[in-house]
């Protein structure tokens, strides 16, 4: 397992090591060798859940240490709609609080800004 996963999780990209995965989800990530249908398992995403929902178990998640599982959840929450800022602010305060690099930090926080204010991945 990754151990930290996409910093920015563009969709398209694994959800466990940020490689490049196709839509196909029977196909393998060619870095880390899951499928997408393996990564949702892997961090137990139910897709009917409401982003509200997604980001509470994330933060449930998160409360006891499970970082890997509440990033996993919220890069899901951010793969299918990068509007949602909430999710990008929880991801930051993860990474500082994991002492994440400060200029990677930085180039986290103008990205994630960046896509917020465009409302999506295009
Ligand atoms: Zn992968």
């Amino acid at each position: 397992m990754c151990p930290i996963g996409p910093i920015v999780p563009a969709p398209g990209l694994c959800l466990n090591c940020g490689g490049i995965l196709t839509v196909d989800s029977a196909a393998t990530c060619l870095a880390c060798g899951m499928s997408r249908a393996q990564t949702l398992e892997f961090f137990r995403i139910d897709q009917d859940w409401s982003t509200e929902a997604a980001i509470e178990v994330a933060r449930q998640a998160f409360a006891p240490g499970l970082c890997r599982l509440g990033l996993g959840i919220l890069n899901y929450v951010l793969q299918k709609d990068p509007s949602i800022e909430e999710a990008w602010v929880i991801k930051y305060q993860v990474y500082q609080m994991l002492k994440m690099d400060t200029s990677a930090l930085q180039e986290f926080e103008t990205a994630a800004g960046r896509i917020v204010e465009r409302g999506n991945w295009a």
